[in-house]
């Protein structure tokens, strides 16, 4: 049994410690939600346990569709046990429906189906709003090396063949998504979470938003959302924690 050991690391969603294991971490997901680099702030109580149920169902799922992530085991209700990896500062952004910055920055009505799955990069960095960049600035910055980027596209585009169908029979549209990932051992490892914090989640019938961007908009039922997200996966699976 791998043991809990200091505190590591602190984010705006999860606290990370060292395990007794150096290649293994311990994520902690707390109910602490934030958007817009910080600026907005509140404590949703339950969405770490709620998102830690998530994460650990998708990467379950991905694992089993033959993605190598970082996640090993889920030990509390908040906790899990995860790969210990060097992390590539670059947020991978895959979108199926214009939403969010996208719309903003391009003028496409939200809601418009893009012809073509769209991926974008964002250099992780709050103090900067972590701004878009492309190949030619992650190379000139050596945050990866072209053959990691291009493994990172492969897994990101095959997630989201993946989610989209499986998400589907759910009654839930996957209209984008934001991805990390982190070197181990030499290879490319999916990170960070998959949950409503970072993807969006709509209602297939309703269109009715069942993710964070419920808390971004001030729309009430953050809570409830996340919820329900998790009753509809769990719903004939086996349990995600065992
Ligand atoms: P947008 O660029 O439209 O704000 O976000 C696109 C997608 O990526 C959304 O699903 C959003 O939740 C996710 N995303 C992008 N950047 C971040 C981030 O810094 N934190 C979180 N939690 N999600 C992000």
């Amino acid at each position: 049994m791998v043991q809990k050991k200091e505190f590591l690391y602190e984010g705006k969603a999860k606290k990370i410690y060292r395990t007794d294991d150096p290649a293994v971490v311990l994520v902690e997901f707390k109910d602490e939600a934030t958007a817009f680099d910080g600026v907005k702030k509140d404590r949703l109580e339950d969405k770490g346990i709620l998102n830690n149920r998530l994460s650990a169902l998708f990467f379950s799922l991905l694992e089993k569709q033959g993605i190598e992530t970082h996640y090993l085991k889920t030990v509390s209700e908040r906790e899990m046990l995860v790969k210990f990896l060097e992390i590539i500062p670059v947020e991978v952004i895959v979108r199926n429906i214009a939403a969010g910055s996208l719309s903003e920055r391009l003028g496409i009505p939200e809601k418009t189906e893009l012809k073509k799955t769209v991926l974008e990069f964002s250099l992780k960095d709050d103090q900067l709003h972590d701004p878009m960049i492309n190949h030619y600035h992650i190379y000139a910055m050596e945050l990866a090396e072209p053959e990691e980027m291009a493994e990172i596209e492969r897994i990101a585009l095959k997630v989201n063949q993946i989610l989209v169908p499986y998400l589907k029979e759910k009654n839930i549209v996957l209209v984008d998504f934001k991805l990390e990932f982190g070197r181990h051992n030499g290879k490319i490892l999916l990170g960070d979470e998959i949950s409503p914090d970072t993807c969006r989640f709509w209602d297939s019938s309703s269109g009715e938003k069942l993710d964070k961007d419920r808390f971004r908009r001030d729309m009430g039922g953050v809570i409830e959302a996340y919820r329900e997200v998790l009753r509809r996966l769990e719903e004939n699976d086996t349990p995600a924690v065992d």
